[in-house]
């Protein structure tokens, strides 16, 4: 299959940007001036104070902004400096030395190429874009998005998966950083003035449910760090991990138990726990009779795909425009092997995204 010369190119110039999550100035400068060649204007919001970033998030209000959103990320997690694009028969690959940026770079190209044929063809709709920053880190950007009163829907195009997929539900995450506080000795001249951090945090990690809790909960410590010398007793040891769960409540209780688990174990051998934890997306659930599901489903009928609602165990934009209200799903772009040096993206992918982006665009939710 052939691409779109346009889209191979507006891919290709988005792709070979590099700006890393906080560092999107770039990016939003390309899409300030692509809209600003037929006539859109967009501004940045204040997004950089809370990801400290150098950009705020890239908004476009079309025709007033409309009732919902397209959502695309501008940064990557990984540099993609030096990006040597490889064009395959069926895919674009990188050559291996870097990751692609394909993550998001593929539902931004799809939604400007979409955008400029939409112009073009002169049937855009009320509509509001959003680029956002720091997804990959924070979600900065779209917890720190402001929506105008009238937006209520949201299409984000940031998932792996294969167009007509789209993620109509993913549970939360808690991220929680535990501090077991010991007192340092010499370990061969007086061990017994010391308090072992290192054995207080084994014997409480040892009852920490590590894995699958239940069908909707899964728990981890993922990095550990503590120790100075063989010859310390160790005073300090950090574990910083995740609990994942479709509940809040669920989640607050688990985080309780492990806290008062760790306690309890610090206090039998006298030292001290510090805990710090938050949730770093909210979970969602947007239903089949919910406007962004129907709408979806029937564009996705109308380019012949599948309409396939999936459930995700990882957390996008789409969580916290939830979290504020605006129902919102993440649609499959087909960006594949997110992440990874072994990135690609296939010509029909890229380019059924954006033909529904472009309907998107172009019809307004009933
Ligand atoms: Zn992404």
């Amino acid at each position: 299959m052939v691409l779109d010369e346009r889209l191979k190119q507006i891919f290709i110039e988005l792709t070979s940007i590099d700006a890393v999550s906080g560092k999107e100035a770039p990016v939003a400068e390309y899409i300030n001036k692509f809209i600003g060649n037929f006539g859109l204007k967009g501004f940045a919001d204040g997004a950089s104070d809370l990801s400290n970033g150098n950009s705020g998030n890239m908004i476009v209000e079309i025709l007033g902004g409309g009732e919902h959103l397209l959502v695309a990320h501008m940064d990557t997690p990984r540099s993609t400096a030096r990006l040597n694009h490889q064009f395959h028969q069926d895919r674009i690959t990188s050559d291996g030395t870097t990751p692609l940026g394909v993550d998001d770079r593929g539902g931004l190209s799809s939604i400007l190429f979409a955008l400029e044929r939409a112009v073009r063809d002169g049937n855009l709709k009320p509509c509001t874009l959003l680029f956002t920053v720091c997804e990959e880190t924070t979600l900065a950007g779209s917890i720190y998005y402001k929506p105008a009163p009238a937006v209520k829907y949201g299409f984000v195009f940031d998932s792996y998966l294969s167009p007509g997929n789209f993620v109509s539900e993913t549970c939360g995450a808690i991220n929680f950083e535990l501090v077991v506080r010991g007192v340092s000795a010499h370990a061969g001249i007086s061990p017994e003035k010391g308090v072992n951090a290192i054995k207080i945090a084994a014997e409480a990690m040892a009852g920490f449910p590590f894995g699958r809790i239940d069908e909707v909960t899964t728990a981890n410590i993922g990095i550990v760090k503590g120790g100075t010398g063989t010859n310390v007793v160790c005073d300090e040891v950090h574990m910083t991990g995740e609990i994942r769960t479709d509940f809040t409540h669920h989640g607050e209780e688990i985080m309780a138990k492990v806290i008062s688990d760790f306690n309890k174990v610090c206090e039998k051998y006298g030292g001290k726990l510090e805990s710090k934890h938050f949730w770093d997306f909210l979970p969602y659930s947007v239903k089949e009779d919910d406007k962004p599901y129907t709408h979806f489903s029937k564009i996705a009928k109308r380019l012949g795909l599948n309409p396939s609602p999936k459930k995700s165990m990882g957390g996008s934009d789409a969580n916290s425009l939830n979290v504020k209200g605006i129902k919102t799903i993440n649609l499959g772009v087909g960006a594949q092997n997110p992440h990874g040096n072994d990135e690609f993206i296939l010509y029909k992918d890229l380019k059924m995204a954006s033909e529904i982006a472009y309907q998107l665009l172009t019809t307004e939710i009933e």
